[in-house]
């Protein structure tokens, strides 16, 4: 490892923030803290909020769940808007509730819910919000640099995200784009907070360090992802998961199986299936087969949706050969338990989804 007060980190450092920010669009600093993505939905909590104040969560499924219990945790006085899981948020119930308790300062919202593979109009909600003049944080860890975000635009305060998801690197920083009005904000906060201060941090990292010491190799990882990102361009980036998810979708659908988020608000980073299976043993089961005997590894559900769905993930350094690897094995998997007979008919309709909106009759030849 290098020294990480050296001038070789402090180049790693402005190539990884300035990349950040390039990936975030945005002109904020991006913070990087030692931790996964939960430690940064600490973070944004811990500035800026004080005891006993009023902030609102939208929750769409665990990740939601776990930002406003770290709310309560802190003693913040927590408005939950919750919806029923594989359902988005409606911006209309936000300005709603906003309406209503005119003493919410700041509102906590899920980008992308990794849980349930819904995501939200983050445009429309980040509207209502800004109009009324609230402070927005925004868990956007799978899907930032991934799915399109535009925070500076949209007027989000803190954005959190997390290596291990779109940046294609290991776990273990958090890293959380905050605004002057956010910075501004927790200087008044008064939540208890020692290693997840934005205050203390901007200082360490206006010299290029970070407050404690940080995962150095990570950081390398990090870089080496940006790289690759600004080689492929960031909107092209984004179109590549927009076909990829479109291909899991339809084949997953043709295969015959049901997709549990709402249609039109269906994550281009994650896909929850519902089970075809008759007891969450029997799931358990086939998601065990489909890993040794063919090294395809899909997740099961959290929370209440554990034994009831599983899901896919198709984010960061995924492409349309991967697609049709993961249908075609999948549906061999189905058809080894029994569960389909028949195979061969998810990937005619990836490719039919992967046509669509390619300007050529034929989708780009892979190099
Ligand atoms: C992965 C993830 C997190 C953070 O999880 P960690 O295990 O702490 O990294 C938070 N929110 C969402 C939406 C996620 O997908």
């Amino acid at each position: 490892m290098i020294n990480h007060r050296g001038p070789e980190f402090a180049a790693l450092m402005e190539d990884v923030t300035q990349g950040l920010q390039w990936a975030l669009r945005t002109g904020n600093d991006v913070l990087l803290f030692p931790a996964s993505g939960t430690g940064g939905l600490e973070a944004a909590v811990v500035n800026t909020l004080s005891p006993g104040e009023k902030a609102l969560f939208c929750t769409m499924g665990s990740f939601g769940n776990r930002w406003a219990a770290i709310g309560e945790a802190y003693g913040a006085d927590v408005v939950r808007l919750e919806v029923p899981q594989g359902e988005p948020i409606d911006p209309e119930d936000v300005e709603r509730i906003l309406a209503a308790h005119p003493a919410i300062t700041t509102v906590f919202v899920t980008h992308n819910e990794t849980s349930t593979g819904v995501s939200n109009d983050l445009p429309a909600i980040a509207a209502v919000v800004k109009s009324r003049g609230k402070l927005l944080c925004v868990d956007s860890v799978s899907g930032a640099g991934c799915l399109p975000l535009e925070t500076d635009a949209l007027g989000i305060d803190v954005c959190v995200t997390g290596s291990q998801k779109g940046w294609m690197a290991p776990p273990g920083v958090a890293m959380i784009a905050v605004s002057a009005a956010a910075f501004e904000r927790a200087q008044q906060a008064t939540l208890p907070r020692f290693y997840f201060d934005f205050t203390k941090e901007k200082k360490y990292q206006d010299k290029r360090q970070t407050f404690t010491t940080p995962p150095v190799s990570v950081l390398y990882a990090i870089q080496e992802g940006l790289a690759i990102m600004r080689e492929e361009g960031l909107e092209q980036v984004w179109q590549r998961h927009a076909l990829v998810g479109r291909m899991v979708r339809d084949g997953i659908e043709a295969i015959g199986l049901k997709l549990l988020a709402a249609e039109g608000h269906r994550s281009d980073t994650v896909t929850a299936v519902h089970s075809p299976a008759q007891s969450p043993d029997e799931l358990k089961d086939l998601l065990s087969h489909l890993r040794v005997r063919y090294g395809l590894v899909l997740a099961g559900g959290q929370d209440e949706l554990q034994g009831r769905i599983f899901r896919i993930g198709h984010l960061g350094m995924i492409d349309e050969t991967d697609v049709y690897q993961i249908l075609c094995v999948l549906e061999q998997g189905l058809s080894d338990r029994g569960f389909r007979s028949r195979v061969g008919l998810a990937a005619p309709a990836a490719q039919a989804a992967a046509r669509q909106g390619t300007p050529s009759a034929e989708p780009a030849p892979v190099a």
